[in-house]
C-alpha cells in the first residue's frame, strides 16, 4: 500500500521541527537556548484569558457557525477600520484555526493545478508548501539582502506568465523583518491591476513594527487593490495567543463564501471559546500589544548589536516581526575544532546546536543558504546568554 505523493513530497515545517528538537533536548536535561520558535514568550493577557474562562462557564462550548461567530467577525471589522481605515462586512470576513489555516483556505480557493503564485524570497516556510499542496507552482521573486530584502514591481514583473494568478505579500516579513513602503506597495498593486492578479497579503506581524515604520495594508491603496486583496492575519503574535489557534481572512465575499464551504468540510468552526476571547482581544484595550512591541524592540536592538559585533556575520536591522536574519556566509569554508567544514546554513545551525547549545533555523528553509534565522521572542537574559555562547563558538572556527 502506498501513501499519497502529495503527502510524501511535502516538506514539513522546519521551524516547528527546530522547536521540537530544542524541547526534546531540554527534556533530556540539556541546557539549550532556542532562537527557533516564532512564538512570543509572553502569557496571553489576563483580560483575554478571562473572556475564555467566562465563555466556558457560560457553556459556550458547542459548534459555532463554520466561518466564525458574528461577535468576532464584528471585532475583526472594527480592527480593520480602526487600524487600516478599511470597511468590511461580516460576509467579507472569515475566522479559521490560526492564520496558517486562513492562508491555506485562501490558496485552496484561488489556485488551480498549474497556476503560479509569486512569493518574495526569503519567504516564510509555509507559503511554497501550501501553494504546492493546492497544485500550484511557487515562483520566487528575489528580495535581495543588498536591497534590504525588499521587493518592488520591477523585480516581480519579469516573473509573470499567463499562468500567474496570485501575488503573495508578507509585510512585515518572516524571516527578514522587511516592511514594505507605500511606494513599493502601490507599484505592486498597480502591477496586480494591470495583470489581473489576486493579492494575498499576510499581515500577521502588522502590530510589530519599529524604527517609526507605519504598517500599511495594500488593500488600503484604493478600490481596485481592495477588491483584489485577501488580507490574512492572526492573533498568535500580536496577542501572544499562539495556542488558541485563531486567525482570519478579509476580502471579497465571493472568495470568503468558497473558503467557508472548504472549511465546512475540513475542520468546521475554530474553537468556540477561543473565538470569544479573540473578540475581546481585537476590540478591547490594545495596551498589552503596545507593551509587548516595546519589549520586542529592546530585544531587537540587543540581538542586532551582538550579531553585528561578530566577525564574519552581517546583520541588517529588521523593521518588523520578531526575527533577525543574519548573513553568516562569511564563515563558510572555515573549520570547526573537530575538523568539519562549515559550508551551508544547515551545517552552521548544526554546529551552533552541538557546540554552543543554541537552536537557530537554517536560512535554506526560507530560501537563502547564506543566512540563519533567530527569533528574539525570548527573554533578554536568553538573548545575552545565547549571544555569548554564539560568539564563543564562532571564535573557535578556523
Ligand atoms: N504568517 C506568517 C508569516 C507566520 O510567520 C505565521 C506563523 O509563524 C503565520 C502566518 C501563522 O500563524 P498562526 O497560524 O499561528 O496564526
Amino acid at each position: 500500500m502506498r501513501i499519497s505523493q502529495r503527502a510524501t513530497t511535502l516538506h514539513p515545517s522546519a521551524t516547528l521541527a527546530i522547536s521540537a528538537t530544542a524541547r526534546r533536548m531540554r527534556a533530556e536535561g540539556i541546557d539549550v537556548i532556542s532562537f527557533g520558535s516564532g512564538e512570543p514568550d509572553f502569557d496571553t493577557p489576563d483580560h483575554i484569558r478571562e473572556a475564555a474562562v467566562q465563555a466556558i462557564r457560560e457553556g459556550f462550548t458547542r459548534y459555532t457557525a463554520t466561518g466564525g461567530i458574528d461577535e468576532l467577525k464584528d471585532a475583526v471589522a472594527l480592527k480593520l477600520k480602526r487600524d487600516a481605515g478599511l470597511s468590511y462586512t461580516r460576509s467579507q470576513i472569515m475566522i479559521s484555526c490560526g492564520g496558517k489555516h486562513s492562508l491555506y483556505n485562501v490558496f485552496q480557493a484561488l489556485l488551480d493545478p498549474g497556476d503560479e503564485a509569486i512569493i518574495p524570497a526569503p519567504y516564510w516556510v509555509s507559503f511554497p508548501e501550501m501553494v504546492k499542496l493546492c497544485g500550484g507552482t511557487p515562483v520566487f521573486a528575489p528580495a535581495a539582502e543588498e536591497r534590504d530584502f525588499r521587493i518592488d514591481r520591477r523585480l516581480v514583473e519579469p516573473l509573470l506568465t499567463p499562468r500567474t494568478k496570485v501575488l503573495v505579500l508578507n509585510t512585515p516579513c518572516n524571516p527578514t523583518g522587511a516592511a514594505l513602503t507605500r511606494t513599493e506597495l502601490a507599484g505592486l498593486a498597480a502591477l496586480a491591476r494591470e495583470r489581473d492578479l489576486w493579492i494575498v497579503s499576510d499581515e500577521t506581524y502588522e502590530a510589530l513594527v519599529y524604527n517609526g515604520h507605519q504598517h500599511l495594508s495594500v488593500a488600503a491603496l484604493g478600490d481596485d487593490a481592495y477588491a483584489r486583496t485577501m488580507i490574512v492575519s492572526s492573533l498568535s503574535k500580536a496577542y501572544a495567543m499562539t495556542g488558541w489557534r485563531i486567525g482570519y481572512a478579509a476580502g471579497p465575499a465571493e472568495i470568503i463564501k468558497v473558503m467557508d464551504g472548504l472549511q465546512s468540510q475540513m475542520t468546521s468552526n475554530p474553537t468556540s471559546f477561543a473565538q470569544r476571547a479573540a473578540a475581546v482581544a481585537l476590540a478591547g484595550p490594545q495596551d498589552s500589544t503596545r507593551q509587548m512591541r516595546l519589549e520586542f524592540d529592546c530585544r531587537r536592538h540587543a540581538i542586532v548589536a551582538r550579531l553585528q559585533s561578530m566577525p564574519g556575520i552581517r546583520c541588517l536591522d529588521p523593521q518588523g516581526a520578531f526575527y533577525v536574519f543574519p548573513n553568516v556566509s562569511g564563515l563558510y569554508g572555515r573549520r570547526t575544532a573537530a575538523g568539519a567544514r562549515i559550508a551551508s546554513s544547515s551545517a552552521f545551525a548544526s554546529f551552533l546546536l552541538e557546540t554552543a547549545r543554541i537552536a537557530v533555523v537554517p536560512g535554506i528553509e526560507f530560501g537563502s543558504d547564506a543566512h540563519i534565522r533567530l527569533s528574539y521572542a525570548c527573554s533578554m537574559e536568553h538573548i545575552e546568554q545565547g549571544m555569548d555562547r554564539m560568539a564563543a563558538a564562532v571564535a573557535t572556527l578556523q
